[in-house]
């Protein structure tokens, strides 16, 4: 069974917006992981990965999709297909959305109150 892996290029463009150009051989890119001005990274699209040098980093696109979004090897491959090189539907889902903040509830003051008694006394006026 051929499986095929999400291209290295699609993979880094998505993740890192790195362009990488359609030649053979390993090409010197900035790496994504660690900042840096002169290329210490490369990536070979005949091997279909990237590594850097200084990060110790060898990967595949799937490594970088799991890596990145922090999930498993079946969960890579769904969102490799569907974003990658599953033709046509075009539907993005959100593997990982933001970590929902909950809704802090104010405690309520005053529930209650103070009843307001009506009738004015007045006084002075009435003494017996
Ligand atoms: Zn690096």
């Amino acid at each position: 069974m051929a499986e095929q892996k999400p291209d290295i290029r699609e993979v880094l463009r998505h993740f890192y917006g790195i362009e990488v150009r359609e030649r053979g051989g390993w090409q010197k890119i900035l790496c994504p992981l660690h900042p840096e001005e002169n290329p210490s990274a490369s990536v070979s699209i005949e091997k279909q990965r990237w590594s850097c040098f200084v990060c110790d980093v060898r990967e595949d696109g799937y490594d970088v999709i799991r890596r990145e979004l922090g999930i498993g090897f079946r969960e890579a491959r769904e969102f490799a297909h569907e974003r990658f090189s599953g033709g046509g539907t075009g539907v993005l889902r959100a593997v990982r959305g933001e970590s929902g903040r909950g809704v802090h509830e104010r405690p309520r003051f005053g529930t209650g109150g103070n009843p307001i008694r009506g009738g004015i006394r007045r006084f002075g006026s009435n003494r017996a």
